[in-house]
């Protein structure tokens, strides 16, 4: 797995200087999680599992309400930088930040 390639990490190494390591059980199997799990290592996504609690206790999210699962995927798109863009978001004040209502 040493070509493994995480974008939050943007490299092949975490920041603890390990390699980092592929994911192995995604949450459901699809095109949207296989992508998911190309780009994400299983640090990242044990501190993404950390990060979703904070945010779902923080804004209240309800998961029936479709708004709310779409702040919630767009702060993971971000928080994972799914999408390649070299910048990763941190807290969950920067959901507030970068989202807003319909986008
Ligand atoms: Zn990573």
């Amino acid at each position: 797995m040493s070509d493994f390639h995480c974008n939050r990490c943007s490299g092949t190494k975490c920041s603890d200087g390990k390699p980092c390591v592929a994911m192995s059980n995604p949450p459901v199997q699809n095109k949207y999680w296989d992508k998911v799990m190309a780009v994400t290592c299983q640090r990242c996504w044990a501190e993404w599992k950390d990060m979703e609690v904070k945010i779902i206790n923080e804004y209240r999210l309800n998961m029936l309400e479709r708004e709310h699962r779409q702040m919630l995927k767009k702060f993971m798109t971000d928080f994972l930088d799914l999408e390649g863009t070299g910048k990763t978001v941190d807290g969950p004040g920067a959901v507030a930040e970068n989202w807003t209502p319909g986008s």
